[in-house]
């Protein structure tokens, strides 16, 4: 169920619901709800997203390079990568471009900050011909061709946002946390934003053990779990526009 507020009711963290039932009272709640994050926006609603500038164009193909056997990746210029790998029955690709924030919102109907991920039902023809002329100009035309025969396509806009100074909120006597991308959405090249998610998940199930098996006073064991996966999240969500500016990505 759509989450669409978070209050204080008797001491306790009080979340709300789409669909109007009855609103739950909880000791803790764990926002993991994603770059664009309700749990971001009411705890920590400073920190908003801003469009990097390029666009991840991915597809699913149903055929696959002939000499294809691992995860190949292909920078043919300056601000253009192109990654590539063996799935079954195909392969599966995606390809960075530069994007304006104009021509994002003419080629996939939203602006990028609001339209996060371009499902197959928002590419527009004028997206699928942008992104094939792009691999006729630039890939080896084997590859070029896997891309023009590619149906199946999305598009996710690389996003960036500034650094967490924290993960935990005192709600009354409860919490509120965030973690994955909720907490910070972090560039592609990274490859940390599902693993760190995951890291501070499986953290969070070893404070909650300490608290309900062992006793530990949660507050302790939830700044505990901050303090131990904070400075990990800082670092990736820097270490994106690094990589982007190496690789030639600008900002719009
Ligand atoms: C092109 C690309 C390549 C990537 N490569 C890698 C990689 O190599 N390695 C890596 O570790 N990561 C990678 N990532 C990042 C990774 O995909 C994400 O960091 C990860 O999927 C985020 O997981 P999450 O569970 O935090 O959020 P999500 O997967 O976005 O899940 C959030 C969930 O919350 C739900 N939700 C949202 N709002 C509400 C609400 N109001 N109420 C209730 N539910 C709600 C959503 O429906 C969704 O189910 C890549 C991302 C991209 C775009």
């Amino acid at each position: 169920m759509r989450v669409t507020g978070l209050s204080e009711h008797a001491g306790r963290p009080l979340l709300r619901f789409a669909d109007e039932r009855t609103p739950e009272p909880a000791d803790l709640v764990v926002f993991a709800d994603g770059r664009t994050s309700i749990g971001r926006r009411l705890l920590d609603p400073a920190r908003t997203l801003r469009y990097a500038g390029y666009v991840a164009h991915r597809g699913i193909a149903t055929s696959a390079p002939h000499d294809l056997r691992d995860f190949v990746r292909l920078e043919p210029c300056p601000g253009a990568q192109f990654n590539v790998a063996p799935v079954p029955g195909g392969c599966d690709w995606t390809f960075y471009l530069g994007c304006t924030a104009t021509e994002y919102e003419q080629h996939f109907g939203a602006k990028p900050t609001r339209r996060v991920f371009a499902l197959p039902q928002h590419i527009t023809p004028a997206a699928h011909e942008h992104v094939n002329e792009h691999a006729d100009y630039l890939l080896p035309p084997e590859h070029a061709a896997v891309v023009r025969a590619t149906t199946t396509r999305m598009a996710v806009p690389v996003l960036d946002i500034a650094s967490p100074t924290r993960m935990v909120w005192p709600i009354g006597r409860g919490h509120a946390v965030l973690l994955g991308d909720a907490l910070a959405p972090v560039r592609p090249h990274t490859a940390r934003g599902a693993n760190a998610g995951i890291e501070q998940a499986a953290g969070l199930a070893v404070a909650l053990t300490q608290h309900r098996r062992y006793g530990a006073d949660l507050p302790t064991a939830l700044y505990g779990w901050q303090s131990r996966h904070l400075p990990t999240a800082v670092a990736s969500v820097q270490q994106g526009p690094v990589i982007g500016d190496k690789l030639g990505f600008g900002v719009d």
